[in-house]
């Protein structure tokens, strides 16, 4: 590949067909990179290895350059590197800052609703979803052991509030997009409103917030463009960014494409996917004009 002083990526997950605002996610990328003299890479993110096929990866390669997007070879597939995100892994076990927890999402849904029945107001994420109770934080190494052995599931999850004190201060990024509440410029990164997030499970060695932070340093991303439905994420990837002394890109969050009833496009939505329009006689012009002037929010 030759040598680009900026470098973009789109990174979808081939677990359903590319739709609108996939499209429109690529374009930005894809222009942006364009406009600098800088290189979009395509990566895929499909370290879930049984809802993302092959199949769908090459029917998203096909739409993608059906819509004259364009990038250096090879695509990154995150399936290929479990091996990066182990290592990361590992890392952050020597520094003491993830830990195994047994507790199932059933579990967790329990307290949380146990805890809210008595009049408790629950702590939630940006994403609005009941923050961890944080409790096999103390668990023994012989309880871990004991659990581990005893073959239970678990996630490694990332002590935030000792995670956050490694970290130290002034933890910000540059954000030349927009956030959900339109933040713009240097954005100060809250992590601790995510509480301990999952980095691993005991099947699957890394997690989406662990894999697209090593990714984008290993591929020496410059800047990152998707979407603000992950502007909040962004807080966690510089957390693990600082821990594991990984360089910083910029960010530009881009507003996102709604269908007709206001709601965010979705991969179950298939009216809107990419090969359906196209089925429908629409030229790779009248998508891209679409992707242009569809409403956003
Ligand atoms: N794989 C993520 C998605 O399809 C995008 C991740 C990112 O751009 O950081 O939503």
């Amino acid at each position: 590949m030759p040598d680009f002083q900026r470098l973009f990526r789109f990174a979808p997950s081939p677990n359903g067909a590319l739709h609108l605002g996939h499209a429109y996610s690529a374009l930005c990328n894809f222009e942006m990179a364009q406009a600098c003299g800088g290189a979009m890479l395509l990566r895929m993110e499909d370290i879930d290895t049984v809802r993302c096929t092959p199949q769908f990866e090459r029917q998203m390669v096909d739409d993608l350059r059906w819509l004259g997007i364009a990038w250096p070879e090879p695509i990154r597939r995150q399936s290929e590197h479990f091996t990066d995100y182990r290592a990361a892994l590992e890392k952050l076990q020597d520094m003491g800052l993830v830990y195994p927890a047994f507790l199932t999402r059933r579990q967790i849904g329990e307290a949380v609703s146990n805890a809210e029945q008595e009049g408790r107001l629950w702590p939630r994420d940006p994403d609005g979803a009941p923050l961890y109770p944080g409790t096999e934080r103390a668990l023994s190494e012989a309880e871990r052991d004991a659990a581990i052995c005893s073959g239970k599931p678990y996630a490694w999850r990332l002590d935030i509030e000792n995670a956050c004190a490694a970290a130290g201060a002034e933890l910000t990024w540059n954000e030349s997009g927009s956030g959900p509440e339109g933040q713009s410029g240097v954005i100060a990164a809250e992590p601790a409103r995510w509480g301990d997030v999952i980095l691993a499970r005991k099947d699957t060695p890394t997690s989406y917030h662990l894999s697209v932070t090593i990714d984008d340093a290993l591929q020496k991303i410059t800047d990152v463009v998707r979407g603000h439905d992950l502007f909040h994420a962004t807080s966690v990837h510089r957390l693990l960014q600082r821990l594991l002394v990984l360089p910083q890109p910029d960010y530009h969050h881009h507003l996102l494409l709604i269908d007709q009833t206001g709601k965010k496009l979705s991969k179950s939505d298939g009216d809107t996917a990419i090969g359906a329009l196209r089925d429908r006689g629409l030229t790779a012009e009248n998508v891209v004009q679409m992707c242009k002037t569809g409403a956003r929010i």
